[in-house]
């Protein structure tokens, strides 16, 4: 068996990736399949602490967009990532893994409080940790939390699930002359304006030296092919 290139990573999951075909919410089936690829992962012993988006249920910028004050549309996009959580809580316990998820806003009868160390000894002891409500600060994203979190607990990698198979020059579902990026600077991301992740995020990843890998969710196996160092996706780094 090979060992995994990454001791501990976080990945990240969009809201987008629970909605399956549907567009919108969640699917218990995508759910159940994704808890599927993450069981392979926590059981070759990669230390696995997942952020979960919120953009299936509630964006807070397209709350404001209509009006809302914007903090207020980002305590419920804020929300939205918690209820995702749970869904992937509760697929991930019934295939027998052990899980801890953790929110950023505290809600005891949910979820743990997040508390850096104790993230860290839930994945010491095997778990695998899901950490809900983005940063707990409006005005900032899911993808930022990942990058934070990577940081706080010394994450080697983030691996990044999308629906397309990494970073294109430009979209690749609407332009059939897209070309793929294998290996990318975190400079080059930001200023082609690749929109891969925002700038906070991708600032924080840089200044940390935090590598991120793009890859499509969609085939299976790929969270696990990530961790093992295989040439998937996209590779941002530098
Ligand atoms: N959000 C926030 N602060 C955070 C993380 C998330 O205010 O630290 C809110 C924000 O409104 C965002 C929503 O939660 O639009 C859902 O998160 P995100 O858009 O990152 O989800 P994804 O696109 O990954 O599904």
């Amino acid at each position: 068996m090979v060992a995994p290139k990454y001791s501990r990573v976080v990945l990240k999951l969009s809201g987008e990736a629970l909605a399956g075909s549907l567009g919108y919410g969640i699917d218990p089936d995508v759910v159940n399949t994704i808890a599927r690829q993450i069981k392979e992962v926590a059981e070759s012993g990669v230390e696995l602490a997942i952020v979960v988006g919120g953009g299936n249920i509630w964006r807070g910028v397209a709350g404001s967009a209509k009006g809302m004050d914007r903090a207020t549309a980002d305590y419920m996009g804020m929300l939205a990532t918690v209820m995702n959580s749970l869904a992937l809580h509760d697929a991930l316990q019934k295939h027998d893994v052990d899980t801890r998820t953790m929110t950023a806003i505290e809600m005891r009868e949910v979820a743990e409080p997040y508390i850096r160390r104790r993230a860290i000894r839930h994945m010491e002891k095997g778990r695998v940790v899901i950490l809900a409500g983005g940063t707990g600060n409006p005005y900032f994203s899911t993808d930022t939390t990942a990058a934070l979190r990577a940081a706080e607990i010394e994450a080697q990698v983030i691996l990044m699930a999308k629906r397309v198979d990494g970073v294109y020059d430009c979209d690749p579902l609407t332009n059939p002359q897209a070309k793929k990026f294998k290996v990318l600077s975190y400079i080059e991301m930001i200023s082609r304006g690749l929109g891969v992740m925002d700038s906070t995020a991708a600032s924080l990843c840089m200044d940390n030296k935090i590598p991120l890998i793009v890859f499509d969710l969609n085939q299976e196996g790929n969270i696990k092919r990530a961790t093992l160092g295989e040439k998937i996706g996209t590779y941002i780094g530098g």
